[in-house]
């Protein structure tokens, strides 16, 4: 069967006295992809509404990867003093491009990052501090206590009835976690699938779209684990 192309939107650094513009991307994101089945292409930033659409003609589905923070007015919220670096660029890009690609009803995998700004497209808003809003005895950023991209680290459980439950085969899962911000408000259409043991949302869905699954870890680092390999093999079989 031929591969189906998913593009991948990827990252932003501005200019420094020593480095150019620069996008990024961790190459997880497409190993992940290969792995499952699929053709991985990376989407670059671009203010332009006509090359975004241009994007969901040479794509299949669109697989939103990690970053930095988004923008707080894109949500109507004042910065907070613990936000971290955003990236402006890639906000003016995927806010578009995830209200057109889901106007399509195109298949859409959002992780991290991605998870947020499907949240803030939808109308959603986000804490932007976990440690300073949402005190946890968990560590979601898991770097800062010497953990490893690929350890597992923290339990999500996983509501009944919801395709993040089928997908994963389990009422639970171990993941990573690299994240300082969380969803608050969720946004329009979405339901939350899957909460860490304080509460923090780890997952969301919209039932009514051919795929549309949003997860706040990073399965892409995890494809040694079953349950995080499933995630990639059902966005890419509902291509
Ligand atoms: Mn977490």
């Amino acid at each position: 069967m031929a591969r189906k192309v998913v593009g991948i939107l990827c990252s932003t650094s501005n200019k420094t006295d020593t480095t150019p513009a620069r996008h990024y991307l961790n190459r997880a994101y497409v190993w992940a992809l290969e792995q499952a089945g699929a053709t991985p292409i990376i989407l670059p930033v671009t203010s332009d509404l006509d090359i975004i659409n241009s994007y969901l003609g040479i794509v299949d589905g669109i697989l939103l990867s990690g970053g930095e923070d988004v923008e707080p007015q894109r949500y109507g919220a004042e910065p907070h003093p613990q936000l971290g670096k955003t990236d402006i660029s890639r906000d003016e890009t995927e806010i578009p491009l995830i209200k057109t690609a889901l106007a399509q009803d195109m298949p859409l995998f959002a992780i991290c990052r991605g998870i947020q700004a499907l949240n803030v497209a939808l109308g959603g808003t986000l804490y932007q501090d976990i440690p300073s809003e949402l005190p946890s005895e968990l560590h979601h950023l898991q770097s800062e206590v010497g953990f490893a991209r690929n350890a597992l680290t923290h339990k999500v459980t996983i509501e009944p009835n919801t395709r993040l439950r089928s997908i994963v085969g389990d009422s639970d899962m171990m993941t990573n976690s690299f994240h300082h911000q969380a969803l608050q408000k969720i946004g329009n259409g979405l339901i939350v699938t899957a909460h860490s043991s304080d509460g923090i949302v780890e997952a969301v869905e919209n039932p009514g779209c051919s795929f549309l699954v949003g997860v706040q870890f990073h399965p892409e680092d995890t494809t040694h684990d079953e349950k995080s390999r499933r995630l990639f093999e059902a966005f890419v079989g509902a291509l």
